[in-house]
């Protein structure tokens, strides 16, 4: 390994794969060393992405399973949802590391390293990313870890924290069971006792399906309350079926208001450790491609990829928070919210919304379908910044 480099990416995650893959396509960076460093060797398939979009982006050539059309449902509601112009896609983890790994493995311009960091520090002119033996100088660190846990960094110092945090049976069942051209994106008929839970089934067979159990509370839950709500959830929609669970994830996402840093000189931060978390939904992907994308197009410009947020990211900024606001404080419970929303407007106003990318006519759609003596007060005190009065969960 040399001691410089031209970039360092540190994180060989989401975030730092996507940049890596972007780098790799665009010819600027044909002849820059770019150095990758990870803890990990990436070889587990320890997380399932899911994400709409609506047109094809670098990671379709990996995308296992696509849906037209979702189901939302809800004890008072239920709809089947066409997404057009939108996709709703499905990404394996593995699928993802082993594509852009083995991409990168044939150019002799990207070293991988498996080794923890332990700290990144901008420099007068460049970085430096300190190892156990070793510390490297970079021109740019495009960095995705977060060295002081989440909680402890978000939790105490933000007003609004939640854990969006969920387990998922790959289930194979003995018979056709699934209609797979419908996932269900979110189904509220399960019970209500902890805070804002539904179940996630995204079918890719008429017998395969990956069935998540998600909540949005302030602490998590004992590993078998999951797996007894999964199976309770299977024998209530699909009766006394057969079938084997072929793989388990569980995930943690932070729901918080809490303004991650962006970054500071020579350093880029992005992916969770960047806020590119939906704080009000725990979605990434997408954001993590937007973010990655503009930090190509701004090294590819000469400009500093080290950008303060904008009027949109701030405005949507604030929608999290009230939504945050409304759900932690009780207000509303996620399963009338999303009814409010998904029975009355189209889902492509829906969709757009939620990925941070509807018109202000949109928002004041999406705005009037949801009580406004709750979400009134809710987004005066956001806007003044009216600090929660709350204990610690
Ligand atoms: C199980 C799960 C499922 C998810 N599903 C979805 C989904 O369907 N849709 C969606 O939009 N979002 C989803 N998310 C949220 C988000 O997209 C993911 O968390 C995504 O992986 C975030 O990308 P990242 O690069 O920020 O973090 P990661 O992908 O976690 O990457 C961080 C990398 O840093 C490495 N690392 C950490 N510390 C060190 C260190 N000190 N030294 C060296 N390396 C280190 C880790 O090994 C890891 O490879 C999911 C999250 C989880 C956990």
């Amino acid at each position: 390994m040399k001691s410089h480099y031209d970039y360092i990416i540190t994180g060989a995650g989401l975030a730092g794969l996507s940049l890596l893959m972007r780098m790799m396509q665009h010819p600027f960076f044909d002849t820059a060393q770019i150095l990758v460093i990870d803890a990990a060797q990436k070889n587990t398939n320890d997380r399932t992405w899911c994400f709409w979009e609506n047109e094809p982006d670098i990671f379709e050539p990996i995308v296992i399973k696509k849906w037209k059309h979702v189901s939302f449902i809800a004890p008072s509601y239920k709809s089947e949802l066409n997404l057009s112009p939108f996709v709703y896609k499905m990404i394996r983890g593995i699928d993802l590391y082993t594509h852009v790994l083995s991409l990168a493995a044939s150019k002799s311009n990207i070293t991988f390293c498996t080794e923890p960091v332990l700290s990144v520090q901008t420099k007068q002119t460049g970085a430096s990313v300190e190892l156990k033996n070793q510390t490297l100088t970079t021109n740019k660190v495009f960095n995705s870890i977060l060295f002081e846990p989440v909680n402890l960094l978000a939790q105490k110092a933000s007003d609004y924290f939640l854990w969006q945090h969920f387990k998922g049976f790959e289930i194979k069942t003995a018979s056709p069971v699934f209609n797979d051209a419908v996932a269900t994106l979110m189904d509220f008929t399960v019970d209500q006792e902890q805070g804002t839970t539904f179940m996630y089934v995204m079918p890719t067979s008429s017998t395969t399906a990956l069935v998540e159990y998600t909540l949005f509370t302030p602490s998590i839950l004992e590993d078998k309350k999951y797996d007894k709500a999964i199976t309770d959830y299977i024998q209530k929609t699909y009766g006394s079926i057969d079938y084997e669970v072929t793989h388990q994830e569980f995930g943690q996402i932070p729901m918080t208001n809490f303004s991650f840093s962006g970054g500071a000189g020579n350093i880029i931060n992005m992916g969770v450790a960047g806020g590119q978390v939906k704080g009000s939904s725990g979605y990434a992907f997408h954001f993590i491609q937007e973010k990655t994308k503009a930090i190509i197009a701004d090294v590819v410009a000469g400009k500093n990829p080290l950008r303060a947020l904008d009027f949109s990211q701030k405005k949507f900024g604030l929608y999290d928070a009230v939504l945050l606001r409304v759900l932690q404080d009780k207000k509303l419970d996620g399963a009338t919210i999303f009814t409010h929303i998904f029975s009355k407007n189209p889902p492509d106003r829906v969709f757009r919304f939620l990925n941070n990318e509807s018109s202000l006519i949109d928002d004041l759609h999406i705005m009037a379908s949801v009580p406004t003596r709750v979400f009134l007060p809710a987004a005066i005190k956001a806007l003044l910044g009216v600090k929660r009065r709350r204990g610690l969960n």
